[in-house]
């Protein structure tokens, strides 16, 4: 006789509904479903005791394993449906919590019959609930990335929702050096509001990420933004130029399809003189990572206060000297609290004097990622080696910085 016949008659020695005595067999072929491969090993069961004069099986009543949970699956497709009723989404994917107890009696059954050639009752139910699902709502199930996941607890019909962010890119130009790029909450109530923040909760009022997550938060009914740019620049320092790349990502929204041609009308009418966006498109948390690992070098112009007065053509000299050299940066004593204390080696790529007024000299500077520029003119106490300062013999103070080029676009 058959192997699987035999160790389908084994399983048969307690109660159980086709599908799970179909999943007991799940692997062995794939153009079936556990139920209908279940309904076709219970005749071949019956048909080989009929041939040997065995006692017929008795008939099915109530499956041992799971109570008869398929016959809810109904019910279940319906409790999701309701859930998704005020969501905008795609696609979905149905995941499952199953009671323990039947759980656990699956896999004494596997102990009895081997579990080689099985699937759980929760791959069953997913996909089960799945296709009641897509046979009710015009959407798809999707695995890699779907909109939304909604957890089905099967001992109470209750179904949970977790809803995917949504991701959108853009280029951003700050023309402020009063506004951080990030939300920063206020160092002593951490955002609760206190007399030192004047009941605000911030450090400063506003940031390139909230004048442009804000709005889009608000059109995709979200609960909160996080902002992923690909590096920082200080406070008081411009962002001009191509503009620097972000992804905002708003979690928990209920809309999905928003407009971004007019959102960023939106942020540039309301950001007017601060923060401009260009370029909005949606993205994925697969584009954050590329952002965040991404290290191009950064173009900046530099307005310098020299102490005492200097020939053009000797610091025209000096200037030139840095050209396609590297330095050595000791972590900047203005960021050493929150930073470990470490040498780091940087390339400077070009650096150029643009302009020579009385004591004010104007230098544009090509470098490699992560180069502290005012470090590289001012010398940071001897902590940056060479620096303009050094090399000159004078004190040199940065009056202004502004990025000009980030060179991610080739
Ligand atoms: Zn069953
Ligand atoms: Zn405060």
């Amino acid at each position: 006789m058959n192997d699987l016949v035999v160790r389908a008659e084994k399983a048969l020695a307690q109660d159980l509904c086709d599908h799970c005595l179909g999943r007991l067999f799940a692997l062995v072929d794939t153009g079936l479903s556990n139920q209908e491969r279940g309904e076709s090993l219970r005749m071949a069961v019956r048909f080989s005791r009929a041939l040997e004069g065995m006692e017929p099986l008795s008939p099915h009543e109530r499956c041992s394993v799971c109570d008869e949970i398929f016959a809810m699956v109904p019910r279940f497709a319906e409790a999701v449906v309701e859930k998704l009723r005020d969501l905008e989404f795609e696609t979905f994917l149905i995941g499952t919590r199953v009671d323990p107890i039947i759980t656990e009696r699956e896999e004494r059954l596997w102990g009895l019959v081997s579990q080689d050639k099985a699937e759980t009752i929760k791959a069953e139910l997913n996909r089960e609930i799945g296709k009641a699902v897509q046979a009710l709502i015009p959407h798809e199930v999707e695995f890699a990335t779907p909109d939304v996941v909604a957890l089905v607890d099967t001992r109470f019909s209750h179904v949970e929702l977790d809803v995917s962010p949504i991701f959108v890119y853009g280029r951003y130009r700050k023309f402020s050096r009063e506004i951080p790029q990030t939300r920063w909450p206020c160092n002593r109530c951490r955002g609760k509001g206190c007399s030192k923040c004047g009941g605000t909760g911030k450090m400063y009022q506003t940031s390139v990420q909230e004048i442009i997550g804000d709005p889009l938060q608000r059109d995709a009914q979200g609960v909160d933004h996080f902002f992923h740019g690909m590096g920082r620049e200080d406070i008081d320092a411009r962002m001009l130029g191509n503009g620097r790349p972000f992804v905002l990502e708003v979690r928990e929204p209920k809309k999905r399809r928003i407009d971004l041609l007019a959102l960023q009308s939106e942020i540039n009418e309301f950001g007017r003189d601060r923060v401009e966006v260009e370029g909005l498109r949606f993205s994925s948390r697969e584009e954050v990572r590329q952002i965040k690992e991404a290290a191009p070098d950064k173009e900046y112009r530099v307005r310098v206060r020299l102490e005492s007065k200097v020939n053009k053509e000797q610091l025209n000299e000096v200037v030139q000297s840095f050209k396609r050299t590297r330095i050595t940066q000791q972590t900047p004593t203005r960021v050493s609290h929150r930073r470990a204390d470490l040498a780091r080696e940087r390339e400077i790529k070009d650096l150029v004097l643009e302009e020579l007024d009385g004591l004010v000299a104007t230098l544009r500077v090509r470098t490699e990622a992560g180069t502290y520029v005012k470090e590289l003119v001012h010398g940071d106490s001897g902590r940056t080696v060479p620096s303009l300062a050094g090399k000159l013999g004078i004190a040199c103070v940065v009056e202004a910085l502004d990025v000009i080029a980030i060179a991610d676009q080739t």
